[in-house]
């Protein structure tokens, strides 16, 4: 008994660190009161505020969920072989070919290829199969508002959603999505509702969570309107020559497909290059060991849609395969793990006490961490393709 009481005071002290001094000091139920009266005053209709908010409470769950930390973050080739299986590219294709008159009428209005659209919804619910959603949206975006950690963000996207149910697209019991309040078939935060959904089938309503008319346009609006073209991929797989230098890997370089050629980047088949002006970037998601990729226009714009790299590659590499082209060639080192959550954290306190900035300390190593690791490879003379690997960790632990 004495040691389940220690334990239970033991947890209460590591809860109270990782969650900030206001969140348990206005009770949830006060904290509702002052939402309703800012919902009132942002000109949400006293009846939608009744049946929204009326009789909410915390979900446990959700705080569960938003403080997971993954043991270890995923290898390239364990990102794609989960997203981009042969089990999704089948189903993929299936898809594509009974949705193919919809989804052609809406690639043609917005500009949008249509397995591009498929693969969104692939990655995003399964192709629908998680569309409805399990958490109650105003529910669980009132849980992280109130909690604190990211307060003014779900706050915002609570009042948005609010708004949605004002304007009668959807009833409180429908609107259902994920933990963290991403809805309906391409999982849209309420302000993305707000800024792109719309009604396809013209009925009034914009239903993203049972309506694939009104789903497949809104992520065809978000797509063009982030600046997609309908004439041009989203990138390719590529050679690089022996003794290529890596300094002009990474978002930041940008030359065009002609200087890239000169270089003697390859098609990943062999042949030269496309000769057509555009611009590109060149991307090693898992270093010098692994695949290489040109990226075009249309990977920044699925970057805005999900900063990730690996997603923009699964995004690029599920639409290529739906209409029949090939896998990509490898997918990097096979045997290697990346790094835990801990030697991420690790990987950028070293980096920015060695003057390097990786964008904070949190433990994901995304863009601006990979930057920050170029950086630091080049000034230790090792090849600088910005890859988090162990055996990197390792040489940082022993300084510059
Ligand atoms: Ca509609």
């Amino acid at each position: 008994m004495r040691i389940l009481v220690l334990t239970f005071f033991a947890a209460l002290i590591a809860l109270r660190v990782v969650s900030p001094a206001h969140a348990e000091e206005v009770p949830f139920a006060d904290w509702l009161r002052d939402l309703r009266k800012e919902a009132l005053t942002k000109g949400i209709s006293e009846r939608t505020v009744n049946a929204a908010l009326t009789g909410v409470e915390p979900i446990a769950r959700v705080i569960e969920l938003d403080r997971r930390q993954p043991e270890f973050t995923w290898t390239f080739r364990k990102y794609m072989t989960t997203m981009v299986n042969a089990d999704r590219v089948a189903k993929g294709r299936e898809k594509l070919a009974q949705n193919h008159a919809l989804l052609a009428e809406v690639g043609k209005k917005y500009g949008i290829q249509p397995q591009y659209l498929v693969a969104f919804w692939g990655l995003e619910t399964d192709f629908g199969r998680l569309a409805e959603g399990y958490f109650p949206t105003v529910a669980a975006l009132a849980t992280l508002a109130h909690d604190g950690r990211r307060s003014a963000f779900f706050r915002e996207q609570l009042l948005a959603a609010l708004k949605i149910l004002d304007q009668g697209h959807i009833t409180p019991e429908r609107m259902k999505g994920s933990w963290a309040g991403a809805m309906g078939h391409f999982q849209f935060i309420p302000t993305t509702f707000a800024a792109y959904a719309t009604d396809h089938d013209g009925d009034g309503k914009i239903d993203i969570w049972g309506n694939k008319k009104d789903a497949y346009a809104s992520a065809a609006n978000f797509l063009t309107r982030s600046g997609w073209k309908d004439d041009e991929i989203w990138g390719r797989e590529v050679i690089l020559p022996r003794g290529f230098d890596f300094n002009l890997v990474g978002m930041g370089v940008k030359k065009t497909l002609g200087e890239w050629a000169k270089l003697g980047v390859r098609r990943v088949e062999g042949g030269n290059l496309p000769d057509v002006d555009m611009s590109a970037s060149l991307v090693a998601p898992s270093g010098a060991q692994g695949p290489a990729f040109l990226i075009y226009g249309n990977f920044r714009t699925i970057m805005v849609w999900n900063r990730s790299i690996f997603y923009g590659l699964a995004i690029g590499q599920l639409a290529d395969r739906l209409v029949g082209k090939p896998a990509f060639s490898t997918l990097g080192p096979d045997a290697e793990r990346g790094l835990s959550f801990e030697e991420g954290k690790e990987m950028q306190e070293r980096l920015t006490a060695l003057g390097f900035d990786t964008g904070g300390v949190d433990g994901v190593v995304g863009a601006k961490s990979r930057d920050a690791i170029q950086e630091f490879q080049r000034k230790a003379g090792l090849t600088p393709d910005g890859y988090p690997s162990v055996e990197l960790l390792e040489r940082l632990r022993k300084g510059l």
